[in-house]
């Protein structure tokens, strides 16, 4: 099942077909980028940089807005060789030079808006060779120089079983993020398993606003779509008025989303003065989305259910994805299994669950962690064997750290993270449902659940709310509904208000940043 191509040419092996057809529109100026000027751009660009010194098995630090250059730049890297990490736009310069310098990286491409915190960076860390950026800027070599280059274009004799494509860092959700090494042959199987779920064809235009840096834009808003033809219309930022506005002058069809955008199209007033008819479908992934509020967005816009996608970072990225053409998907659920790909799924206490099948090995409908097998399992962590092998055992299972459990039908339902359960009295409550639940309620904007201790010690759910604008939500209110919607033993037992919810860019709750918040409040507790 495995593909062995490399990923740009997975991507633009039929570059020449579409020809003038657009591959990318920069939703703020308009800007058009064709699919024959994308691939002779990767190639002059895969072409300079080889004769700059670039050879296989470099590593170059991609640090950029979404902008219609990306993907120019990211295959004009692989081309010549490199392994591209992906760089956060707003990360500090120590962040970024913690990247740097983990990933061993050479090379580094900025824009110029960005150029301060590069250069401090890159001088923290050591090590590269030239900075170039993506428009111009004095004294660096641009992007735009590099297409007038005239030298040949690079020999690469590329082994995509075994040399890196992308070196990815995961999203730090849980933990410092980590350099995931992605091979030609994780991302262009991956890419092969997920497309046919996708059916997206020439002519399609979807938006591309999550970002591009992560796993999850790269796969859904760059290889998939440039892959069949499709336009791509750049967004640099989320901006509601600014999204929503693209979606109607472009007569946007497809959207790729997280969870909070889904949110905002569900109850943003703004929503309601565009034409948002041209749109197809609209995909969610990257952090658990509430059935409710799926059922909410999609009624609002007049659309099919919301789609759902799972993956993560080391499964370059899809495990799971519920098709385009789906209308049978059950609320709630993250799709069905790509092809070539096992899962299992193994009880969180250790012991069979009822009805197990194999030893150890829950069977359907019993919820356990979910472990996947298959060509899209990463190489491993850059530099760090022992987690590597905390992740992956022996046999090529990858733990995924996520608790799910498998209907009758075979469509996949996750619950939350493992590690975010909050146990009360040997119960697991998973934060996720009581957030979906909390934003049933329709004076809150947005919430999020972490365990806090009790006086007695136990570790009780606490929820962390934003009041909708001008309302007069109390905490007993909050409390009250909680109780109504779950279980006893789930019961949210306090409440804070507060302004904001911290999330990543890509959309997941920064739930270690409200308990370290916690820990701050009551340091002689813990
Ligand atoms: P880190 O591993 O550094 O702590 P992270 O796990 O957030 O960060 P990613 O690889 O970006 O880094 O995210 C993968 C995780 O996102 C999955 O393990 C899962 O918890 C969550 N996720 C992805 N898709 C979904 C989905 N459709 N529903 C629920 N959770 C999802
Ligand atoms: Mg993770």
């Amino acid at each position: 099942a495995a593909v062995d191509l490399p990923i740009h040419d997975a991507v633009l092996g039929r570059a020449a077909e579409f020809g003038d057809r657009p591959a990318l529109i920069d939703g703020v100026d308009g800007t058009t980028l064709t699919y024959a000027q994308l691939d002779s751009f990767t190639r002059r660009i895969a072409a300079a940089l080889a004769e700059s010194g670039l050879r296989k098995g470099d590593v170059l630090a991609l640090h950029s807005p979404n902008t219609i250059a990306y993907p120019a730049v990211f295959y004009g890297a692989t081309r010549a060789g490199a392994a591209v990490t992906t760089v956060h736009p707003l990360a500090t310069a120590d962040e970024f030079a913690r990247q740097l310098r983990d990933s061993g990286a050479t090379w580094l491409v900025t824009v110029s808006p960005l150029l301060e915190t590069a250069r401090e960076a890159a001088r923290a860390a050591g090590g590269i060779r030239e900075i170039l950026v993506c428009d111009s800027a004095d004294g660096h070599r641009s992007v735009l120089d590099l297409l007038r280059s005239t030298a040949p274009e690079p020999v690469v004799d590329l082994d995509p079983a075994r040399d890196l494509a992308a070196l990815p860092y995961s999203s730090g959700t849980t933990a410092a993020p980590k350099g995931v090494m992605l091979t030609h042959r994780n991302i262009s199987t991956n890419l092969a398993q997920l497309d046919p779920m996708l059916s997206i064809g020439p002519g399609h235009r979807i938006l591309a606003v999550l970002p591009l840096f992560h796993i999850y834009g790269l796969t859904a808003l760059m290889n998939v779509p440039l892959r069949n033809g499709a336009t791509v219309v750049v967004l640099p930022r989320f901006d509601l008025e600014q999204f929503l506005t693209t979606v109607e002058t472009h007569r946007v069809q497809g959207l790729f989303v997280a969870p909070p955008i889904v949110l905002a199209l569900a109850k943003h007033p703004a929503v309601a003065a565009h034409d948002l008819s041209s749109l197809e479908y609209v995909l969610s992934a990257a952090a658990p989305l509430d059935a409710d509020l799926a059922e909410a967005c999609s009624r609002r816009l007049g659309l099919p259910p919301i789609l759902q996608a799972y993956g993560m970072t080391e499964l370059s990225p899809g495990t799971h994805v519920v098709p385009l053409s789906a209308r049978d998907a059950p609320p709630g659920t993250v799709g069905k299994l790509v092809p070539g790909t096992e899962m299992r799924i193994v009880p969180l206490d250790g012991t069979p669950a009822g009805g197990a099948g194999a030893a150890g090995v829950a069977g359907r409908q019993d919820v356990g962690e979910i472990h996947i097998r298959g060509p899209q399992v990463m190489k491993g962590y850059l530099g760090r064997p022992e987690e590597t092998a905390a992740m992956i055992d022996e046999d090529g299972w990858l733990r995924t750290g996520d608790v799910g459990r498998v209907d009758a039908d075979g469509w996949l339902h996750v619950v939350d993270r493992v590690k975010e359960l909050i146990k009360y009295k040997g119960y697991q409550v998973p934060p996720a449902e009581l957030e979906a639940v909390l934003l049933t309620h329709p004076d809150v904007a947005d919430a999020a659940v972490i365990g806090v201790l009790d006086a007695d010690g136990n570790e009780v759910p606490k929820a962390y709310v934003v009041p909708q604008p001008r309302s007069a939500l109390t905490a007993a209110e909050v409390i009250a509904h909680v109780a109504s919607h779950v279980a006893p033993y789930k019961k949210v037992r306090s409440v804070e208000f507060t302004e904001a919810i911290p999330r990543a860019s890509s959309g997941k709750i920064l739930r270690r940043e409200l308990r370290a918040l916690e820990r701050e409040k009551r340091p002689a507790r813990d």
